[in-house]
């Protein structure tokens, strides 16, 4: 059987806009994490400031931050 590997593993679904604000300094949010039921939008310094801390805690983690490395 040949199976079609059409998978792309690095696409991430982006879904976060300009609308979408870093909860600690208002930047542009990059990644978007689920605490308890809400989500917390972090700019991409501070998603990775607190992705340590909260990795153990949160329930999804969306990163979109690879959208800056293709900008660039
Ligand atoms: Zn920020």
């Amino acid at each position: 059987m040949n199976a079609t590997t059409e998978r792309e593993p690095s696409t991430v679904e982006y879904r976060l806009t300009a609308m979408d604000r870093c909860d600690s300094c208002g930047a542009q949010a990059y990644i978007a994490a689920e605490v308890n039921g809400s989500e917390l939008l972090f700019c991409a310094h501070h998603g990775r400031k607190y992705e340590e801390k909260l990795r153990d805690v949160a329930t999804s983690w969306h990163d979109e931050t690879a959208r800056l490395v293709d900008a660039v």
